[in-house]
């Protein structure tokens, strides 16, 4: 059996970041990564350019349920020295309006830098082997000894300190498949549960078909039974499966958990949120006024995308070849009203193998905040997307796993808290 000081499993962004730490301590590191190469996902992000912190922070990026902790967590190595941090090792930011990607724009350029400095510093890397177990050590006399076993598919590694950075159930084909829950199951560790977070919304068959293809400056306000979850606007994308796009990411989260919970979801777009509802009235009636005998259709073009155009008007009990000027006036209210307030059910979401991130994991009461370390098992390190913290759109995902990684590398090396 081989002996390691750290053994990261898993070589996504957290275990990078927390092998190089560790390295850094002064330990011997080794990296055990299932697939062909490191940081496969970190190649996908932000569309392949890496945006991979934000200036921009507050407590309501970051979702959990103990949200006070992920906060306190994320003071340790907050943005200003994770871009200072890049910066050291090569990369240099590029600023889109807060949003940091590495002035490349490539996330192959960020990846890279990752790997030079981790060559640099000797941390050993094992791909395409998988982590099985993790076991606790017990002597001859049966009692329990410091350090642990890891099973892989190739061998077994006696390991001083274990950093399981595994990610979480979110976009399996990147590695991602949730193996670290199970190592971890032995410990017995608080689990908040698991939801696909920043993903696409499943409407009724019906409707989607209808609009998909188009795209709207929306708002979406996402509610479970008449009560008020969670709103966003921007670039609304209406999709062959149902409505998608950033604004429809950053509510999804709140419809997987109140759907596993039973509750009946809608979702309902504002397609014209600068437009209070009298205006759009006086602007129907304008148009109307200016030429009667164009059809309904004909009303909403240069308003609104075609397509969608369509689904309103039927949804106000119209039809697109209907005569303008023979719309009633309780009809054209409607028509502003489903304009304003298109109410939808929200049949489901798009799934972990679409989602960017996982909602819920390990709970953050079962880690030292300052080292990561699992306070029932000394010597057991978490990081990123395996624990119950999930960012909105944005950098913020990348951010919990550079900060997470940060302090675990560094806690198994021996430090701890913010120098
Ligand atoms: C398409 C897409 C785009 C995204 N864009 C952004 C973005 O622009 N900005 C942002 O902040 N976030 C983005 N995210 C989210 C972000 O990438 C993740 O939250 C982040 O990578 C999580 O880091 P992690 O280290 O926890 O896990 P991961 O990066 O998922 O890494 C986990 C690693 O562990 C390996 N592994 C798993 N099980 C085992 C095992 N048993 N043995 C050995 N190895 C194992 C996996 O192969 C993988 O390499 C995006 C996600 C996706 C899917």
């Amino acid at each position: 059996m081989r002996s390691v000081e750290v053994l990261v499993v898993g070589a996504g962004a957290s275990g990078m970041m927390a092998g190089i730490m560790a390295a850094r301590g002064g330990r011997r590191v080794l990296l055990v990564e299932k697939k062909e190469r490191p940081g496969k996902k970190l190649l996908a992000t932000g569309n392949g350019r890496c945006n991979y912190t934000n200036q921009r922070q507050e407590p309501w990026c970051y979702r959990s349920q103990s949200p006070e902790r992920a906060w306190e967590i994320l003071q340790s190595f907050d943005p200003e020295r994770t871009v200072a941090w890049f910066r050291e090792i090569g990369i240099l930011p590029g600023n889109r309006q807060g949003y940091l990607y590495p002035a490349s724009f490539q996330a192959a350029s960020l990846l890279r830098a990752l790997e030079r400095e981790m060559d640099r510093l000797g941390v050993a890397l094992h791909r395409e082997e998988s982590v099985e177990r993790i076991e606790r050590r017990r002597n001859f006399k049966g009692t329990w000894e410091e350090g642990y076993v890891v099973v892989t598919d190739r061998g077994k590694y006696l390991a001083e300190k274990v950093i399981v950075s595994t990610g979480g159930m979110a976009s399996p084909a990147h590695g991602s498949t949730g193996d670290g829950y199970g190592f971890l199951e032995q410990f017995s560790l608080e689990m908040v549960p698991l939801h696909p977070a920043l993903c696409s919304l499943v409407t009724e068959k019906a409707i989607a078909k209808r609009w998909a293809g188009n795209r709207v400056q929306g708002k979406v306000s996402l509610m479970a039974e008449g009560t008020l979850l969670a709103q966003d606007r921007g670039e609304i994308q209406l999709v062959s499966q149902g409505i998608s796009g950033i604004p429809v990411f950053q509510v999804s989260r709140y419809a997987a958990s109140a759907l596993a919970e039973g509750r009946r979801v809608t979702l309902c777009l504002d397609s014209m949120p600068d437009w209070d509802g009298e205006k759009l009235l006086a602007e129907l009636k304008r148009r109307i006024r200016w030429n009667g005998s164009q059809s309904a259709g004909d009303l909403l073009e240069g308003m609104l995308p075609d397509r969608l155009s369509g689904v309103l008007i039927r949804g106000s009990g119209l039809s697109c070849s209907d005569r303008a000027e023979e719309i009633s006036e309780d009809g054209l209210e409607r028509l502003a009203g489903r304009i304003k307030n298109y109410e939808m059910d929200i049949l489901g979401v798009a799934g972990f193998e679409k989602a960017q991130t996982t909602a819920g994991g390990i709970s953050l009461s079962e880690v030292d905040p300052g080292t990561m370390e699992v306070v029932k098992a000394p010597g057991i390190y978490l990081t990123g997307e395996l624990l119950d913290v999930d960012g909105i759109c944005g950098g913020y995902n990348l951010q919990w796993a550079w900060t997470t990684g940060y302090l675990a590398g560094r806690g198994a090396a021996g430090a701890s808290g913010h120098n």
